[in-house]
């Protein structure tokens, strides 16, 4: 005669289930990230393909910012939400912004940061600072700015300089910074949405993920080699 399933063998099955979610959460929970990842390096490499499409159209010369008085007028949206300052597009000119025509390419797909202003960032890079180059991602480097000419330097310029080839030197990367739409006064810290690394991209149109060197964010090899 059939009976029904006893108490303990319930229990069993419920436990054993419980182990496999505990065991499978994480796996899906990295492939998902894993996937972000990639579409994240696809935004980078549309970027990096801008950035030299615009370099050939204007003599070899790096895109410039726009002028200080309209940074942060210029609101920027996504998906609906209002990200303001937030979208480093709208901080560069609209010279270089139009080769670049979908606005999803400067949000990261990973979602995080802290708090608010953290899940609202767009890919950031460095050279929208074009006047405050002293972000510490490459050290000296003022990235596509000359303070001397007050110019942007031109791609030729810019190969070999401080000893750093195109190869080398990071045009862009994925980074956010958790500030208000007051920006200049809250600026802090750069945040990394993909834990130990981030995308590069390279001035010679090359994108990839690495890991971030240590109290930096630069990629991790930047000052010690190729
Ligand atoms: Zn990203």
């Amino acid at each position: 005669m059939r009976k029904g399933f006893t108490l303990i063998e319930l229990l069993v099955v419920i436990a054993i289930i419980a182990i496999l979610a505990a065991i499978l959460f994480p796996v899906f929970a990295q492939a998902r990230e894993r996937a972000r990842m990639a579409a994240c390096l696809s935004h980078g490499k549309q970027l990096a393909t801008a950035t030299l499409m615009y370099i050939d159209d204007n003599k070899g010369r790096c895109p410039s910012q726009l002028p200080a008085e309209l940074i942060g007028t210029k609101l920027g949206t996504y998906q609906g939400k209002n990200f303001g300052a937030q979208l480093w597009s709208y901080r560069i000119h609209p010279g270089f912004t139009q080769y670049v025509k979908d606005d999803k390419i400067w949000i990261c797909p990973t979602r995080g940061g802290n708090g608010f202003y953290g899940k609202r960032y767009a890919f950031g890079y460095l050279q929208t600072w074009i006047p405050f180059a002293h972000v510490s991602l490459p050290g000296t480097d003022g990235g596509w700015y000359n303070a001397a000419t007050k110019t942007p330097y031109t791609i030729a310029e810019l190969d070999g300089k401080d000893g750093r080839p195109l190869t080398n030197r990071v045009a862009w990367f994925c980074m956010v910074l958790n500030m208000p739409d007051s920006f200049m006064p809250g600026m802090q810290l750069p945040f990394m949405p993909h834990k130990d690394g981030s995308i590069y991209i390279y001035m010679d149109g090359h994108a990839q993920f690495k890991k971030t060197a240590e109290n930096s964010v630069a990629p991790v090899d930047y000052y010690t080699g190729q």
